[in-house]
């Protein structure tokens, strides 16, 4: 799952301004077909454009659940629960 493009506390963006495509374009020197087979591979395509994170991390539990469970700002270091963006004060205990 991606991260929401802002952050709910502070709203900086949790987003790169250009698009996966538009950086392999850049990095394959303006190639569109190496481009967008690669941003394929992130599950870019016309329809749903795909960015890359920037400002965030997805911190996983491990017992929760198998993914992201919170978003941490790193701008505001607040952070988020990944299902209601509310800001949480304490990460999900796990009992061993
Ligand atoms: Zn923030």
């Amino acid at each position: 799952m991606s991260s929401p493009d802002k952050c709910p506390s502070c709203r900086v963006a949790w987003n790169e301004a250009e698009t996966i495509y538009e950086h392999f374009l850049r990095k394959y020197d303006g190639n569109h077909d190496k481009a967008w087979y690669t941003a394929s591979m992130y599950g870019h395509s016309a329809s749903t454009p795909r960015y890359f994170g920037v400002n965030v991390i997805g911190v996983e539990v491990q017992g929760k659940y198998d993914g992201v469970s919170y978003w941490k700002c790193t701008v505001c270091d607040v952070t988020h629960d990944r299902w209601t963006l509310e800001p949480v004060k304490t990460l999900h205990k796990v009992n061993v």
